[in-house]
C-alpha cells in the first residue's frame, strides 16, 4: 500500500484505533550504543527497572534524537478532526498529554510508592526530574551513582517513590485507568463503523494490550481495515489477510516519510 492508498484509508475510515508501540521508545537504535546497553545492564541488576523509560529517554536527548517527536506530530496531523482513540505500551512521555490516548505501561511523567500503595501517586515536579537527571549523568558514565530513588515518601506506608510504569515491581495501574475507561467506551461505538486500525511498531512485550484486542476488534467488525506497520512482525493473521495489509518498515520511518 502507497502513501496515496493510506491517505485514502484515512479519509474513509469513520474512527481510527491506533496502537503505538515499542517503536516509540527509541531502543531500536539506541541498543547499538553500548554505553545505552550498559545503563540498562546496570539498572535490571540494581533492581531499578522503572528507570529504564526515563533512561531511554535522557539518552535520546543527549544525542538531539528528535525522530520520535517529528514522527508524532506526523500522525497528529493525519488524525486532525478524525474520531479517533490511541493506545500506547510505548513510555515515551513525548506520547503524553493527548486527550485521547492511554498510556497502559506507564511513563515517566508521575511517581508511586516502590510498594504499590495507591494514595501516593503524583505528577512528577521539576525537583523530581532534577534529581532523575543526576542519576543519569552518573550513569552515562557506567556507573551507580547517588540515590535514585525519587524526593519524598509514601503518605500511607513511608515507602520509597518510583516513577509509575510497568517496569516497577508493583505497578499501580491508578495511573492510566481513568483513559482506560473513556477508551474501552470509545471501543464499543466502533461496531459496524468504517473503523481503520492502525498498529504502528507494536512487538510482542505487551501483547494483550494492543496486538491480540486490536485483531479481534478488526476480526469483529465487517467494516473495518487494519494497517500493521513494523520493521520485523509485520505479518498479518490469516483471519484478516482479506482486510488488512502489513508494512515492513520501522512505524517512526514511515511516519516521517508519509
Ligand atoms: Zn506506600
Amino acid at each position: 500500500m502507497d502513501s496515496q492508498d493510506f491517505f485514502e484509508k484515512i479519509k474513509e475510515a469513520e474512527l481510527i484505533l491506533v496502537g503505538l508501540g515499542e517503536a516509540f521508545d527509541g531502543t531500536g537504535l539506541l541498543g547499538q550504543d553500548p554505553e545505552y546497553r550498559t545503563g540498562c545492564g546496570i539498572l535490571k541488576e540494581e533492581g531499578l527497572s522503572w528507570l529504564l523509560p526515563g533512561w531511554n529517554e535522557y539518552c535520546l536527548r543527549q544525542r538531539g534524537d528528535k525522530r520520535i517527536e517529528k514522527a508524532l506530530e506526523r500522525l497528529d496531523a493525519l488524525l486532525e478532526g478524525k474520531n479517533y482513540f490511541g493506545v500506547s505500551v510505548s513510555t515515551n512521555s513525548s506520547i503524553a498529554g493527548r486527550k485521547r490516548m492511554v498510556m497502559a505501561c506507564g511513563s515517566t511523567i508521575r511517581k508511586q510508592c516502590a510498594e504499590g500503595c495507591e494514595e501516593a501517586l503524583q505528577i512528577m515536579s521539576e525537583e523530581d526530574r532534577a534529581a532523575l537527571e543526576s542519576f543519569y549523568c552518573g550513569l552515562a558514565e557506567g556507573k551507580r551513582s547517588g540515590n535514585p530513588y525519587l524526593p519524598g515518601r509514601c503518605p500511607k506506608c513511608g515507602g520509597k517513590l518510583v516513577l509509575n510504569n510497568v517496569y516497577a515491581e508493583n505497578y499501580n495501574e491508578k495511573g492510566y485507568l481513568d483513559q482506560w475507561g473513556l477508551y474501552m467506551k470509545w471501543l464499543q461505538g466502533t461496531l459496524n463503523r468504517r473503523l481503520l486500525v492502525l498498529e504502528l511498531g507494536v512487538g510482542m512485550q505487551f501483547p494483550s494490550v494492543i496486538r491480540w484486542p486490536f485483531e479481534k476488534a478488526a476480526f469483529f467488525n465487517r467494516k473495518a481495515f487494519f494497517c500493521r506497520v513494523n520493521d520485523k512482525l509485520y505479518q498479518m493473521t490469516k483471519e484478516l489477510a482479506e482486510k488488512g495489509c502489513g508494512i515492513s518498515e520501522d512505524a517512526v520511518d514511515w511516519l516521517a516519510r508519509l
